[in-house]
């Protein structure tokens, strides 16, 4: 398997294949069926995200897939930003329907319709849901399993607030409910940006996008929450009655956390050239047993294999691999699969009353006495992940740049990552220099870090006028 770090294209095909991450033969162009390697994982991951979303008093609802269009179009920008890529429904038991259905694309003209019946007075504010589910986009551009698909699975969330203050509070935690979880917890380093604002979310007044590498250098957008535009709440009469008895406008925040694009950016953020790897806790296998038989003394080893498996399936999801492969394939394949730890037992082990145990992250192998085991997973358990968190940290944080001329940017952006230049504005008059550095280089104007100020010094360097903020280029998925 080629080093990711060279050839990551060919390397990301290779692994989603040969560790039946997902089967690419379903008959509908552009879909995937998502297989139990990598869901068992992306599980985990949902399961980790819901617990933070829910800790910050986000309550669970499930909508339905199909929205009347008479809701969706109730938002001129919105309809503009998502009609193109929408699949509808038109005919039902074989009649053709009245009004046409839209499969959701994201949830907002389907919550909304509720939110207005939802909100009456200012008791019911702030109002904070959570959706767990698939949507489905109709993607022109070319579909990647996991990266981009016309049918993903994310989380998103609505929100009401009486006032915009309350609603900046809300994007300020989706940033930090961000940083504990994709960082936190699956060791993916990220930058929030605010989006400028010609690349807003379609009905959005403020986005703000978190934004990752993959090895390659190129940037995959991680989640992003949005405070969206005062017309919408208007369109969805969303308004509560405040302490001068009058009705007032809501305003309204969502967040969406793409699970199955999170796990792109997981297995490109930690695999290597032997294949996956994992954080202990998000392993769809934790510890994989291998036997090792010679001619003599199989059946003891076996038995002895079992008695750990029994032990350790109880709080490990544990495979015993008893197949007829040698010990060497088996190393491999339970390496390339990114499984944390390996447990090979030979007669040796069995004779002293001992386990040879192998590390995924380090490579790392020794043999300890069979009483110590429960003790050194643990301890291995913890280690990974900050482990994992800081090499991607490193690598991450070694590819920012700074340009300060159109050439220099070009020659920067050959190397991949982040470069940093000033720029003329984030409105919509700096439209036209995102338009030229996009034609020239195929990079994106990212926009400017959030919650960091940058000094802006100097000139535009496209058009010269003078710089009145610092925004990110970089080319992406
Ligand atoms: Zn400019």
């Amino acid at each position: 398997m080629e080093n990711p770090k060279s050839a990551f294209s060919e390397w990301y095909t290779e692994i989603t294949t040969k560790a039946k991450l997902c089967d690419m033969r379903y008959n509908v162009k552009g879909f995937v069926v998502f297989m139990p390697n990598s869901v068992t994982t992306m599980k985990r991951m949902y399961s980790v995200y819901e617990q933070e979303l829910e800790r910050n008093a986000h309550k669970p609802v499930w909508l339905p897939a199909l929205i009347p269009e008479s809701n969706f179009t109730k938002e001129g920008e919105h309809v503009k930003g998502f009609v193109p890529e929408v699949f509808w429904v038109t005919e039902a038991g074989g009649n053709k329907l009245e009004e046409r259905l839209a499969m959701r694309p994201t949830s907002e003209t389907a919550i909304y319709q509720m939110f207005s019946l939802w909100v009456q007075g200012k008791a019911d504010l702030p109002l904070k849901t959570y959706h767990s589910a698939q949507v489905w986009r109709y993607e022109t551009k070319a579909t990647r399993p996991f990266i981009r698909s016309r049918e993903f699975h994310w989380i998103e969330t609505h929100c009401a607030f009486a006032s915009e203050k309350d609603a900046r509070r809300q994007v300020k935690e989706d940033m930090k409910t961000t940083e504990r979880v994709i960082h936190g917890q699956f060791g993916i380093p990220f930058i929030f940006f605010e989006r400028p604002q010609w690349d807003k979310f379609p009905g959005a007044d403020y986005t703000f996008a978190a934004d990752t590498l993959m090895p390659d250098g190129r940037i995959l957008q991680l989640p992003s929450t949005h405070i969206l535009s005062e017309k919408f709440s208007k369109a969805f009469e969303i308004n509560y009655l405040n302490e001068k008895g009058e009705r007032a406008g809501c305003r309204t925040t969502c967040y969406g956390p793409a699970i199955s694009r999170i796990y792109a950016a997981l297995i490109s953020a930690h695999g290597d050239d032997k294949g996956l790897v994992f954080p202990f806790d998000l392993a769809s296998t934790q510890i994989a047993i291998v036997p090792i038989i010679r001619k003599e003394g199989g059946e003891a080893v076996l038995s002895y294999c079992k008695k750990l498996y029994k032990k350790l399936s109880k709080k490990y999801r544990t495979v015993l691999d008893a197949s007829q492969n040698t010990p060497g394939f088996k190393f491999n394949e339970w390496e390339m699969l990114g499984t944390p730890v390996r447990l090979e037992i030979g007669g040796r082990e069995v004779e002293k009353g001992e386990v040879t145990i192998a590390r995924r992250d380090t490579g790392a192998k020794e043999t300890i006495a069979l009483a110590q085991l429960k003790k050194k997973i643990s301890q291995i358990r913890r280690e990974i992940l900050p482990l994992l968190r800081s090499r991607a940290d490193n690598s991450f944080n070694s590819k920012i740049y700074a340009a300060s001329s159109l050439e220099e940017l070009g020659e920067k952006l050959k190397s991949g990552g982040f470069v940093k230049i000033p720029f003329c504005t984030m409105q919509k008059e700096g439209e036209a220099c995102a338009e030229k550095i996009k034609e020239q280089f195929s990079a994106n104007v990212r926009g400017s870090r959030f919650g960091k100020k940058e000094k802006t010094e100097g000139n535009c360097i496209v058009c010269g006028k003078k710089a009145k903020a610092v925004v990110y280029a970089a080319r992406q998925y």
